[in-house]
C-alpha cells in the first residue's frame, strides 16, 4: 500500500509498573502498585501511542490474539480492525483484560490515523467543544486525614478545580462512620463552592446506599459513584430513585451492550464510560451516542490522557475523572501531557494525534515485560 493508503506494520507492547506514592485504596481493594501496557501502532514510518492499565497478561492477548488480525490492514479503517479484534478474540472471552488489551490498540490506532494525516486527534474526530472539564480523584480511604487534605487542596487552591471526588465504602462498607467523618473533612478542606462528589466502589448493599445518601445529601455531596455493586443494575436503579445525588457507573464497560443494559434498568444519572477498558474510543463514542439517546451525561473514567480528545468530541460530555494514580504515571511516562488548570484542559494544542509521546528512558525504568 503507498502512503496514500498506509498498512499497520507492526504493533510493538511492553508493560510498565509504577509504584504509588502512597499505598491507595477504595471501598472494595487496596493496591500498591499500577500495571500500564502501551501499544505502538507502527504504519509508514509513523508511531500511534495507545494503552490500558491492567494486568500484565493483557500484552501477551495483544501479541497472541490481536496483533495477527491487525498487521497489514489499513491504517485508516479503524472500525473494521475493532470488529476484526473482536471476533478474534470469541473463542477467548472479552470482558476484562481482552477488551482492554482490544481497546490500547483501538486508541493506538486512532492516534496513529491522526498522525498519518497531521491532525490533532480532536479535528480527526471533529469536536463539540474546546474544552474538556475536569475533577480532581483520590482521596483513598487509605490516606489520613493530613494527605486526604493536601490532595484535595492542591487540586482546589493551586489548580483551581472547583471538583474532587474521594473513595468512601471503606472495608466493603464496614466503616461507615469514618466514611461520613472524611466526607466532612473533605468539604472543610474544599470550601462550599467546590463540588465534592463519592465513589464508594459497590461497597454497601442497597438499603445501607440508601442510608448513606441521605446522610451525604446533607454534606451537599452531589454524586454517588457505584452507591452498590455495578453488577446489581436493579440495586443502583432503587438507590437512584431513593436519593437526589447523581448515582454513577459503568467503569466496568468491556463492550456497548453492558452500556445498553444500564441505561435500560435506568440505573445511573450519569453514565461513565472507560475507553481504555470498553473497546477504545471506537466503542467510547458509540456509548456516548446511546447515553445521549436516553438523555444522559457521559463522564470519563480514569486515563485521563486517554480521554481527552475523545470527550471533546460529544456534545454530552460531563467531565472526566483526573484520577491521581494516572495522572502520575501518564506525567511520568509521557510527553506532552495536558494542564488541568482553571478546571479543564484543552486538548488539540500539542501537535498531531493525541499529542503524546513516550518517554523511553522513564518508560524502561518500570519496564517489566
Ligand atoms: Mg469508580
Amino acid at each position: 500500500m503507498s502512503r496514500l493508503d498506509p498498512a499497520v506494520d507492526a504493533l510493538t507492547v511492553t508493560t510498565h509498573t509504577v509504584p504509588t506514592d502512597a499505598p491507595e485504596g477504595d471501598g472494595t481493594l487496596t493496591w500498591e502498585a499500577t500495571t500500564i501496557v502501551v501499544v505502538q501502532a507502527h504504519a509508514a514510518d509513523t508511531t500511534g501511542l495507545g494503552w490500558t492499565y491492567a494486568a500484565p497478561a493483557t500484552a501477551a492477548v495483544i501479541r497472541d490474539e490481536l496483533a495477527a488480525s491487525i498487521v497489514g490492514r489499513p491504517a485508516w479503517d479503524i472500525p473494521a480492525a475493532n470488529e476484526a479484534m473482536n471476533r478474534a478474540v470469541r473463542n477467548i472471552g472479552r470482558p476484562g483484560l481482552v477488551a482492554c488489551a482490544i481497546s490500547a490498540v483501538d486508541i493506538a490506532l486512532w492516534d496513529l490515523k491522526a498522525r498519518l494525516l497531521d491532525l490533532p486527534l480532536v479535528d480527526l474526530l471533529g469536536a463539540a467543544r474546546s474544552d474538556v472539564p475536569v475533577y480532581g480523584s483520590g482521596g483513598f480511604t487509605t490516606y489520613d486525614d493530613d494527605r486526604q487534605d493536601r490532595q484535595l487542596r492542591a487540586w482546589v487552591e493551586d489548580r483551581g478545580i472547583p471538583r474532587v471526588k474521594i473513595k468512601i465504602g471503606e472495608s466493603w462498607g464496614g466503616r461507615e462512620r469514618r466514611d461520613l467523618e472524611r466526607v466532612v473533612r473533605a468539604r472543610a478542606s474544599i470550601g462550599d463552592r467546590t463540588r465534592l462528589y463519592v465513589d464508594a466502589n459497590g461497597a454497601y448493599d442497597r438499603k445501607q446506599a440508601v442510608r448513606m445518601g441521605r446522610a451525604l445529601v446533607d454534606l451537599d455531596v452531589r454524586w454517588f459513584e457505584e452507591p452498590v455493586s455495578s453488577d446489581d443494575l436493579a440495586g443502583l436503579a432503587a438507590v437512584r430513585d431513593a436519593v437526589v445525588t447523581d448515582v454513577a457507573a459503568g467503569e466496568y464497560g468491556y463492550a456497548l451492550p453492558y452500556f445498553a443494559a444500564m441505561t435500560a434498568a435506568r440505573a445511573v444519572d450519569c453514565l461513565q464510560a472507560d475507553a481504555t477498558r470498553c473497546g477504545g474510543l471506537t466503542v467510547w463514542l458509540r456509548a456516548a451516542a446511546l447515553a445521549q439517546a436516553h438523555g444522559l451525561d457521559v463522564s470519563g473514567h480514569c486515563a485521563p490522557h486517554a480521554h481527552a480528545h475523545v470527550a471533546a468530541a460529544i456534545p454530552n460530555l460531563r467531565h472526566l475523572e483526573w484520577f491521581h494514580d494516572h495522572v502520575r504515571i501518564e506525567n511520568l511516562l509521557f510527553d506532552g501531557t495536558l494542564d488541568p488548570t482553571g478546571g479543564s484542559i484543552t486538548p488539540g494544542t500539542g501537535g498531531p494525534g493525541h499529542g503524546l509521546t513516550l518517554r523511553p528512558d522513564r518508560a524502561e525504568r518500570f519496564r517489566v515485560g
